[in-house]
């Protein structure tokens, strides 16, 4: 049997590893066999860090995980249903425990029936080889490999393959998350696992999987490292028809989502006012950009899209084609015009319509765009005032709706550089408010 202790000393942090050993102690205390597993071990054996730590527990995983939040002070929160609980420390770390278990699918798609069981069966219920792999941490055996599916021998090879043949069937999530890993890892899915999943694909199996769960693998893919690989990937095996038939996938799109990874870089941290911007929604928004409003309804409800991200969508196709018109023109426009346009508008909406101009033939065009859009996002978005509704009541104003077009007013007007200090804002505040009063 391997052991991968030096490598564990020589990859992960020290205070993962001091975690390991805890685990691995109290689970010897308890008399349990211990066990990292998943990506943690994959990422190892490339030698990359993964500080998510996923252990398995032949034994109780309940029952160890109260007495290590005791231990490290952390908060536990458990499923007893399942024998899993979760535990996150005060340093920050956040361990997933799990009881081995064992899984039957007694229909395609449908939920398994779990049962509890050893690391064997644990392993084999997982989705590719070289994520099946675990690492022992009880102390006597720390840092032994456990590798029933020669899943070290697919790292080398740089091959994801599934672990049987109805493995797609039983659940095809798994299609999204082995184009996912050979796109992140540059790897190849292995011959038959291609057919494997061609099959699954050609049998409409997408339909039988909860939307939820396919909406939530659908953002780990788009949000990857490298998406566009993996939409190529599966737009070569029709598998994006179970967003929506409509979606076509041809150079355009390819070369919009290249220019989304350079606007997303360059352009998604310009605005301190916002929330970072949703890589994936901005991919999701390309690719619907051919289709019609009622379509990409029909996406928001096939992957279940929570509110704020169908707004997002839907406002792409409601919003987009209007605000590039006018920020394309070459007339001068008032920085407060920019901002009236832009400010209501999700941050994804606003990197897509740069990523769009980016792609534009006649460079001035793109250039305006793009500029106006810049100095929006970094000069003039998140401007507030140095005065407030209670200064036009301190003036004698009675509040009303009125005091809003008068605070706008003044907005727009110091993000035209007309005022320049709180005395300024106040006076011209006082003289709106006289003429709206009088
Ligand atoms: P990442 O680096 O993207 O987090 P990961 O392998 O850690 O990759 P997770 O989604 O956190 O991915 O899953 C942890 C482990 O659980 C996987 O390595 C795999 O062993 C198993 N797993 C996750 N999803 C499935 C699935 N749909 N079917 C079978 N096993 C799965």
């Amino acid at each position: 049997m391997q052991n991968l202790a030096k490598k564990i000393s020589r990859v992960l942090p020290e205070d993962l590893i001091v975690l390991m050993e805890k685990i691995g102690a109290l689970s010897d205390s308890f008399g349990f066999r211990a066990f990292a597993v998943g990506g943690l071990v994959r990422d190892l054996l490339l030698g990359a860090v993964n500080i998510d730590l996923d252990v398995v527990i032949e034994g109780d995983a309940i029952k160890l995980g109260h007495a290590l939040a005791r231990e490290l002070n952390g908060t536990i929160v458990s499923h007893r249903r399942f024998g899993t609980c979760s535990i996150a420390t005060e340093d920050g770390f956040k361990i997933d425990l799990a009881t081995a278990r064992k899984e039957t699918y007694e229909k395609p798609a449908a939920l398994p029936i779990v049962k509890f069981s050893s690391i064997e069966d644990d392993l084999s219920r997982r989705d590719f080889t070289i994520n099946a792999m675990a690492i022992s941490i009880n102390r006597s055996s720390f840092g032994d490999l456990i590798d029933f599916h020669k899943g070290r021998m697919d790292l080398e090879r740089r091959s994801i393959r599934v672990m049987h043949e109805r493995s797609f069937l039983d659940d095809p999530t798994r299609i999204l998350r082995a184009v996912r890993f050979e796109s992140r890892f540059g790897f190849g899915i292995s011959r038959h696992t291609e057919k494997l999943m061609k099959d699954a694909i050609g049998r409409s199996i997408f339909g039988r999987v909860s939307r939820d769960r396919m909406r939530d693998e659908l953002i780990l893919m788009l949000q990857d490292r490298a998406p566009l690989a993996a939409i190529k990937r599966m737009a070569r095996f029709g598998g994006l028809k179970f967003v929506h038939p409509a979606i076509n996938i041809d150079r355009d799109l390819l070369k919009l989502c290249n220019s989304i990874d350079a606007v997303y870089t360059r352009c998604g941290r310009l605005s301190d006012r916002r929330r970072a911007p949703e890589k994936w929604l901005m991919y999701l928004m390309a690719l619907s950009r051919d289709l019609t409003y009622s379509q990409v309804s029909v996406i928001c409800n096939k992957l279940a899209l929570r509110k704020f991200d169908r707004a997002v969508l839907l406002l792409y196709k409601t919003r987009a084609r209007a605000v590039t018109k006018l920020l394309n023109s070459k007339r001068d426009i008032a920085p407060s015009r920019v901002y009236k346009l832009l400010e209501p508008i999700s941050y994804e909406v606003i990197l897509l319509i740069m990523a769009q101009a980016a792609l534009i033939n006649s460079n001035a065009k793109a250039t305006l765009v793009i500029s106006r859009i810049k100095e929006f996002l970094a000069k003039y978005d998140g401007t507030s005032l140095q005065i407030s509704g209670d200064d036009l009541k301190s003036m004698g104003f009675r509040s009303g709706p009125a005091f809003k077009v008068i605070l706008d007013k003044v907005l727009y007007n110091k993000i035209d550089g007309k005022l320049k200090s709180k005395k300024d804002e106040l006076e011209y505040a006082r003289a709106l408010a006289g003429n709206i009063a009088g």
